[in-house]
C-alpha cells in the first residue's frame, strides 16, 4: 500500500468491523491517505489493536484509535461515535463495513438466523449511517478539508442484485441497504453528503473461507469470475480510499460493483 497524496488528511474515518477481512484493508487504506481511523471491533481485539499499529507506524497514515462496539446496538454506536468526537474532534467519513453471514435454507431457517443478520447488515448500517448524518449536519462544512459535508459509503455486496439460494437473509440485507443508500443519498445530497456503496464480488476472507480452502470449491467460484481471479481486501480498500475522497466528488448515489464481472451472467459467456 502506498502513499496516495495525503488525499483523507486531516479527516477521520470510522471503519466498521475492521479487525480483520476487508475491512482492516480499508482502514489501512484510508490511513494511508492521511486519514485518522477508528479501528471497530466486536470481539478480537487484539487483531484490532494489530491493524491500529500497523497505522500508527506507518509514517504516511494519520493516527489510529480503536474502538469496541456491535454495530447492531444502538447504545453501542452512540459510544462509537461519542468516543470518536471526543477524540478527534468530528467525523468525516464513515465506511459501514461490519457485516455476517448464517446460511440456511429458506424452509430451515430459525427466526434468529434471519433477526441476526439483518440485525447487523441492514439495522447496523441504519444506526452508523444516522449518527454519520447526525455528526456531519451539527460539525458543518470545513472547506479546507473536503467539499463535502460528510461522506458514507455502505460495504454492500453483489447480492444486493443477484439473489442468492440459501443464503436469503443475507441476501436480503444487501438489497434492502440498496435502498438505504439510495434514499440517504436523495434526502441529504443538498446538504452536501455523499453516500454510495461498495459491492464486492468474492473476496478472500473468513466469511467464504469455506469455498476458496478446497481446490473443489476455488474451481466452481472461479466460474463465477469472469476476470478468474479470487478477489483480494486491497481491491476493496484502493476503492473506499478514493470514493471516500474529493476526487470521486461528484458520486453519490451510487453502488460501485468491485467483482471482476461477476455481475455480467458469466453462464451466458457461451451463449447460455
Ligand atoms: P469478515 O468475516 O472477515 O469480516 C467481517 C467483520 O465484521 C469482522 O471483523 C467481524 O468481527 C465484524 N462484525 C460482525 N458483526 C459485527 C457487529 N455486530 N458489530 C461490529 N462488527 C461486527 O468478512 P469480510 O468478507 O471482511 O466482510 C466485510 C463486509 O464485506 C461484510 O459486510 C460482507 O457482507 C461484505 N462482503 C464480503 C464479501 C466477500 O467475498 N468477502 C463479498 C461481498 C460483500
Amino acid at each position: 500500500m502506498k502513499n496516495n497524496n495525503k488525499r483523507l488528511e486531516n479527516q477521520t474515518c470510522i471503519v466498521t468491523g475492521s479487525s480483520a477481512g476487508i475491512g482492516s484493508a480499508i482502514a489501512k487504506a484510508l490511513g494511508c491517505g492521511g486519514a485518522n481511523v477508528v479501528v471497530n471491533y466486536r470481539k478480537s481485539k487484539a487483531e484490532a489493536e494489530e491493524v491500529a499499529h500497523w497505522i500508527d507506524n506507518n509514517a504516511d497514515c494519520g493516527e489510529a484509535l480503536v474502538l469496541k462496539g456491535d454495530v447492531s446496538k444502538e447504545e453501542d454506536v452512540k459510544n462509537l461515535f461519542k468516543k470518536t468526537i471526543d477524540h478527534f474532534g468530528t467525523v468525516d467519513v464513515l465506511v459501514a463495513n461490519a457485516g455476517v453471514q448464517i446460511d440456511h435454507k429458506l424452509h430451515e431457517m430459525p427466526l434468529e438466523a434471519w433477526k441476526k443478520v439483518i440485525d447487523v447488515n441492514l439495522t447496523g448500517q441504519f444506526l452508523c449511517a444516522k449518527e454519520a448524518i447526525i455528526e456531519f449536519l451539527r460539525r458543518g462544512m470545513r472547506p479546507d478539508v473536503s467539499k463535502s459535508l460528510g461522506k458514507i459509503i455502505h460495504i454492500s455486496s453483489v447480492h444486493e442484485e443477484i439473489p442468492w439460494a440459501g443464503h436469503s437473509n443475507y441476501a436480503a440485507s444487501k438489497g434492502g441497504l440498496l435502498l438505504l443508500m439510495e434514499s440517504i443519498c436523495q434526502e441529504y445530497a443538498s446538504s452536501k453528503i455523499r453516500c454510495n456503496s461498495i459491492a464486492p464480488g468474492a473476496i478472500k476472507t473468513e466469511i467464504n473461507k469455506e469455498v476458496w480452502s478446497s481446490k473443489e470449491g476455488m474451481e466452481q467460484l472461479l466460474k463465477l469470475i469472469p476476470y478468474k481471479r479470487i478477489g483480494v481486501p486491497d481491491d476493496i480498500g484502493k476503492v473506499a480510499s478514493w470514493l471516500a475522497s474529493d476526487e470521486s466528488e461528484y458520486i453519490n448515489g451510487t453502488s460501485i460493483f468491485v467483482d471482476g464481472g461477476m455481475t455480467c451472467y458469466p453462464g451466458f459467456s457461451s451463449n447460455g
